[in-house]
């Protein structure tokens, strides 16, 4: 039987948001294909814990939530494609998706790509990755038990990743380039009982000082730019994330950090296109905050099939 190539919706991600809209798509009665890289969950999948997703009130790790998310949309017949998007039409109609794995067409699409960390930009950053640098305290701290690490950033990123890897790590020396962290409040006390995290304020890592693997990290002060050069087994950078929305450039309408311009109805400058989750522009980013949008963008494109706008 031959493959089915075109639905009413395509999800370009299988994070909370791409796996909602696949359930409320699937539920409404649409055909409806996730395209996925590599696993379900996106980001999500990558978190220990999670403690601020209502109903699980003993928490849940993001890949069992991910599995969960995916398996309940599949119930109701959404597919799910693991395909890389190499290219998009959007304003065609039907839209085109061209994948590593052949091209796919849908009357809709819906963007949850998703974001990904942000590097340092610092020399050798690229090569030394995997090496003792990480973007990920959950997928590689294990490897540096007893080790001493340094975790770079101030929001709730950095303060949740250092809490992390003060359980696995011999010490943990938390880099931020101001004098307090912006991390929610909640954070604040599991750091200062951490016992085994220095802090390093109002300074940067301004170097990579490594053999093979990193060995230490030049950090300077961001007031008198004095510079000192400390010893570790590993960088854990966690300064936020970037959109990826490399292929909707010159298609879809970006703002000034390149997310997705659209607003909570999740409509974009194309119509039939939607944006959710962490690729749109928006204030918050959570699992709860994406799901919303999944659902929304479902309502707003079965508006837009019945011909609507
Ligand atoms: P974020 O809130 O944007 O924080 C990024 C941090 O990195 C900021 O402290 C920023 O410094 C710093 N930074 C950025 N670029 C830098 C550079 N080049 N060099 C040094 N420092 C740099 O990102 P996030 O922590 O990844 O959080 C993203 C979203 O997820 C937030 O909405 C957050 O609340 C949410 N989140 C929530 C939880 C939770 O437990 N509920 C856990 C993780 C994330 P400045 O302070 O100077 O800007």
């Amino acid at each position: 039987m031959e493959e089915k190539r075109s639905f009413d919706m395509i999800v370009v991600g299988g994070g909370p948001g791409g796996c909602t809209a696949a359930l409320y798509a699937a539920r409404a009665g649409l055909s409806v294909l996730v395209l996925e890289k590599l696993s379900a969950g996106g980001q999500m999948a990558l978190t220990e814990a999670i403690d601020n997703y209502p109903g699980y009130d003993e928490g849940i790790d993001g890949f069992t939530l991910a599995e969960k998310m995916q398996r309940q949309a599949e119930r109701f017949g959404a597919k799910t494609e693991y395909a890389e998007v190499l290219s998009l039409d959007l304003a065609a109609n039907p839209k085109r998706l061209s994948t590593d794995a052949g091209d796919f067409f849908a009357r809709t699409v819906v963007i949850a790509a998703g974001a990904q960390p942000r590097e340092l930009g610092l020399a050798h950053e690229a090569e030394l990755t995997g090496k003792g640098v990480a973007y990920c305290a959950a997928c590689d701290g294990m490897r540096y038990k007893g080790k001493t690490v340094v975790v770079v950033g101030g929001g709730s990123s950095a303060a949740a990743d250092a809490l992390l890897l003060s359980r696995v790590a011999g010490k943990v020396i938390l880099v931020h380039r101001r004098g307090k962290l912006r991390a929610e409040k909640i954070y604040n006390e599991p750091l200062m009982r951490a016992g085994n995290i220095e802090f390093r304020w109002n300074s940067v890592v301004a170097g990579l000082l490594h053999g093979a693997k990193l060995t230490g990290v030049r950090l300077r002060d961001v007031a008198t730019g004095a510079e000192t050069d400390i010893d570790c087994d590993g960088l854990f950078i966690s300064v936020g994330r970037k959109p990826s929305t490399r292929l909707e450039r010159g298609q879809l309408e970006l703002d000034s950090g390149g997310y997705i311009a659209a607003d909570e109805t999740t409509k974009t400058s194309l119509p039939g296109v939607y944006a959710v989750g962490d690729v749109r522009a928006k204030p918050l980013r959570q699992v709860v905050t994406a799901v919303a949008d999944g659902a929304v963008a479902v309502h707003m494109a079965e508006e837009f099939l019945a011909g609507g706008a």
